[in-house]
């Protein structure tokens, strides 16, 4: 399976990292060994001091496409979670200003968090769906996907123009403002409608 990612899909968050808004998807992908699941805590890699967490809605494809219509796509997901890219934001800024691809700030072990999924059909609106990363206790993402510059269906119609997609890769759609550093014994809890579907912690 492969993990794609959709980079400044929400304009707050693109103003706060002073990224200009793209006119198409931007997506870059992380390899299979990035995932970290099932609450397992994230142990903080010594070769950043800058970890960002990043709080995204993930899709799960459900089916096999290539060159997916946009009035279509909705066939190739049922379900939906909500993850992590954990991002070395020191070390995308060097690549971003050297022009270099940001796969060392991206795709490092454990940078895509991922736990629980649940049917699209369960939440209330599938056009606007809530959620949010709490830090600690405190809310420090907010975002709800009718805010997405790319929908769901935009951003797979776009993807699967250039890759096949297959049963089980998961797609990042972006993550909303409010993105900041983790430290040592950091609890991250993120939830989707109030519904918690990811907990766990920075070691
Ligand atoms: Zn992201």
């Amino acid at each position: 399976m492969k993990i794609i990612c959709i980079g400044r899909n929400y304009v707050e968050h693109a103003r706060e990292l002073n990224n200009p808004l793209p006119s198409k998807p931007v997506f870059f992908m992380k390899p299979d060994s990035s995932l970290l699941i099932n609450n397992n805590p994230f142990f903080l890699p010594d070769f950043s001091n800058e970890i960002h967490y990043e709080a995204e809605i993930v899709l799960k494809i459900s089916r096999l496409g290539k060159n997916i219509q946009k009035q279509f796509a909705h066939r190739y997901y049922s379900t939906l979670g909500i993850g992590i890219d954990f991002t070395a934001r020191d070390l995308q800024d060097a690549c971003k200003k050297a022009g270099h691809p940001w796969e060392i700030a991206k795709s490092f072990d454990q940078s895509a968090v991922i736990n629980r999924f649940i049917p699209l059909a369960s939440v209330p609106d599938p056009l606007a769906i809530n959620f949010q990363l709490d830090l600690n206790g405190k809310t420090l993402q907010k975002g709800n996907t009718r805010d997405m510059i790319f929908s769901f269906d935009e951003i797979i119609a776009y993807i699967s123009t250039f890759i096949t997609l297959k049963t089980g890769d998961l797609i990042f759609t972006g993550t909303p403002s409010g993105v900041g550093p983790v430290k040592t014994g950091d609890h991250l809890v993120a939830s989707v409608e109030e519904q918690v579907l990811l907990d766990f912690y920075v070691r």
